[in-house]
């Protein structure tokens, strides 16, 4: 290896430095909009007798009494007073020289939370100084911050980046004035360095009108990019896949059902985009069992009658086989030729399967993550279709497409992304991503609601005779496993004797058993068995969680379900209820529920319906880790917030349209000031 050449303009990164890089601070810019989370007033010395428990506050007082008490454990006790009260203070860890500094007669002014003590109000671990100091003129911020970086570090630096820093408007006055705004400069001084008299519930709540403009020039900034990757995608070039008709006709003429009127519309959308010379890139959202994997064979068929390949990605491989079995009992005997590609189908099918891939002779493959693996080569994909989209990670999604521009055309494939889990309107406007979005808002005819229990597991018995009347009647049963996220091993073991323990208890029923560790030939031998009536009751872990299309299953037994995030209830209950009959999901507990639990279980139990659940889950857990973008390192919305900004993100939209159109410069500086670092993001 060569030593790397030294480079006199690359400076060695300090410890602060990085810290501040791992809080994505990097240039002015960046440290001029990393806003206080919180303030704390030490702008004021309060009396002693004002205090009330739960407060932070600042005193001044003499120490009267200060030593090392050992009851109950070992601690230095101080009790200062200031002619209105006496006021305790106490520390279980302290150095000698905090000994020394509260000795008797000092003047010491102290900082603290206060809470009720023994005797009247009492600090622990006060912050304390010297008495009849400076009193700062302003409240002081404090930053969100990282392990390590002190507050005070980072307000130095912040303070230095408000000297250097561009700080001019990028709204044009007349926006300004129209929505109300104050100046930018004005705003981010007033944040970091709130004058004594400001409000501080606004500042906290962000309802002051430094934050409005906080808030609207993020939201602004969202919109700008979502508009400017959308005007780039029209500029890409994409295989317009018009198709001729002929298969897609036939594939209807084949189905065993018409399709819904909800279906019908969004085949229509997606047919329109399809034969555009620029990439469709389509989210189409429908209700578990709505009905959605017809709509991507649709566009499959369309496709391939235009002379491409198809890729359908789906998270699980039991998913990837039962569409590789529907899609193939629809489309191969129109002449369609289909392979499946999954991690552990072996060498010499792999082989074969990656030359007809390759060669262009393969014209739908369907599989799991495996399609996107480096080695995996496409003769000419021109549609991408990932299932249960929301199971993918921005970077999966990416690398499908990815697979199509391979090509010296530079042609990109046009994307079809498929969820259950809808994305409520206001997120919608807001999501990070270009995305037009169909909506299937109607299941097919026949389906009678799925009827909901909460059962306490003392009522195991009565469970279990339940699932025996149930199979009795010719149907067939899920028990879903309860979750142990700790381990996968524990996880396994709960399987196995979850298993074991209903084999015992049902010995009339046939019982099986599938979970993610069984190798794939095993699970798809399970699940056919359970396809073709030949198991009465499976267990099962969440392996079975999306996709899985069963539909003379018309009972399911969640255990523990207090341990299931609500997106997860909705979707494993999504399994039932697909057929004619009655279907019934009981969802077991184990007393006492947490809060949460007890609302998620009391949302399952009061509605079916995916997006009032999709409301209250996003309600719950807060849109980054509903949306599932957490994970990719990317926050939404730093200051806005989509529950209660609704009004604000109107308006950003306005505002947007209009600075495209007439300041395009203006537009341009306000990406550049927010955007900073998110830029790689927006080209997905
Ligand atoms: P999901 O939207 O959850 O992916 P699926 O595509 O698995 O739903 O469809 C659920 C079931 O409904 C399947 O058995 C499918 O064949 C059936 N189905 C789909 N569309 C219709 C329709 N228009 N009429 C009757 N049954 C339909
Ligand atoms: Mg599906």
């Amino acid at each position: 290896m060569r030593p790397s050449p030294l480079r006199a303009d690359v400076k060695p990164v300090s410890l602060i430095e990085r810290k501040l890089l791992h809080l994505g601070l990097k240039d002015p810019q960046d440290f001029v909009v990393h806003l206080p989370i919180r303030y704390e007033d030490e702008t004021r010395i309060v009396p002693i007798v004002s205090l009330r428990a739960g407060q932070t506050a600042q005193v001044e007082g003499q120490v009267v009494r200060s030593e090392v008490q050992f009851r109950p454990r070992r601690q230095l006790f101080a009790l200062i007073e200031d002619g209105t009260g006496e006021l305790a203070l106490r520390w279980l860890n302290f150095y000698p020289s905090q000994h020394k500094q509260l000795a008797v007669g000092k003047r010491v002014r102290v900082r603290g939370d206060v809470r009720a003590g023994f005797s009247g109000c009492e600090m622990v671990h006060p912050k304390v100084t010297t008495a009849g100091g400076d009193l700062p003129n302003a409240l002081t911020p404090v930053y969100p911050t990282t392990n390590g970086l002190m507050q005070s570090t980072l307000r130095r630096a912040i303070d230095q980046a408000l000297n250097e820093a561009d700080l001019s408007d990028t709204l044009p006055p007349e926006i300004c004035a129209r929505y109300e705004l104050v100046p930018f400069a004005q705003a981010i001084r007033v944040l970091h360095h709130p004058p004594p008299d400001v409000s501080y519930s606004d500042l906290i709540e962000h309802g002051h009108p430094a934050w409005r403009r906080i808030k609207f020039d993020e939201l602004l900034a969202q919109q700008l990019s979502l508009a400017a990757a959308r005007a780039a995608r029209l500029k890409q070039r994409a295989h317009p896949l018009a198709g001729n008709g002929g298969l897609v006709a036939a594939l209807l003429r084949q189905l065993p059902f018409a399709l819904t009127a909800a279906q019908e519309r969004v085949v229509a959308e997606i047919r329109h985009d399809l034969s555009q010379s620029f990439p469709m890139h389509r989210l189409l959202q429908g209700d578990v069992g709505s009905g959605k994997t017809v709509v991507a064979a649709l566009a499959a068929a369309q496709a391939i009658a235009s002379g491409s390949q198809v890729a359908i990605m789906a998270p699980t491989e039991i998913l990837a086989e039962q569409h590789f079995q529907k899609l193939a009992a629809w489309l191969e005997p129109l002449g369609v030729e289909i392979v499946w590609l999954t991690g552990s189908i072996n060498a010499k099918a792999r082989r074969q399967v990656a030359e007809a891939m390759a060669s262009g002779q393969a014209q739908l493959i369907i599989g799991t993550q495996a399609l996107i693996q480096d080695k995996v080569v496409f003769a000419h994909l021109d549609l991408v279709v990932l299932d249960e989209q929301h199971r993918f990670g921005v970077g999966q999604r990416l690398q499908l497409s990815r697979k199509g521009e391979a090509g010296s055309d530079a042609l990109i494939p046009h994307q079809l992304s498929m969820s259950a889990t809808p994305i409520p309107r206001t997120l919608a406007m807001t999501f990070f991503a270009d995305l037009d979005v169909s909506v299937i808002d109607e299941l097919p005819p026949g389906r009678s609601p799925v009827l909901t229990k909460l059962v306490a597991d003392t009522r195991r018995d009565e469970v279990m005779s339940r699932v025996v009347d149930e199979i009795r009647l010719g149907r067939q049963a899920y028990w879903v496993c309860p979750l142990v996220e700790e381990s996968e091993v524990l996880q396994l073991q709960t399987a196995v004797d979850t298993h074991a323990r209903l084999v015992q208890a049902l010995p009339d029923l046939r019982v099986g058993l599938v979970h993610g560790r069984l190798k794939s030939a095993d699970k798809a031998c399970v699940m056919q068995d359970f396809r073709d009536g030949r198991i009465d009751v499976l267990v099962a872990t969440t392996v079975i969680e999306v996709g899985v299309d069963i539909p003379n299953a018309s009972l399911m037994v969640i255990e523990h379900a207090e341990r299931f995030g609500l997106a997860q209830l909705h979707q494993l209950r999504g399994r039932i209820g697909r057929g004619t009959v009655q279907s019934v999901c009981v969802l077991m507990y184990q007393a006492p529920l947490s809060q949460i639990a007890r609302q998620r279980l009391r949302a399952m139990y009061e509605t079916a319906d995916g997006f009032e659940i999709a409301r209250r889950d996003l309600e719950q857990r807060g849109p980054g880790e509903f949306l599932g973008v957490r994970q990719s390192g990317l926050e939404l919305l730093r200051f806005a917030s989509l529950e209660t900004d609704a009004r604000i993100v109107l308006q950003a939209q306005d505002a947007a349209r209009e600075m495209r159109a007439d300041f395009p410069a203006q537009a341009q500086a306000h990406l550049a000031r927010w955007m900073r670092g998110k830029q790689d993001f927006l080209r997905t």
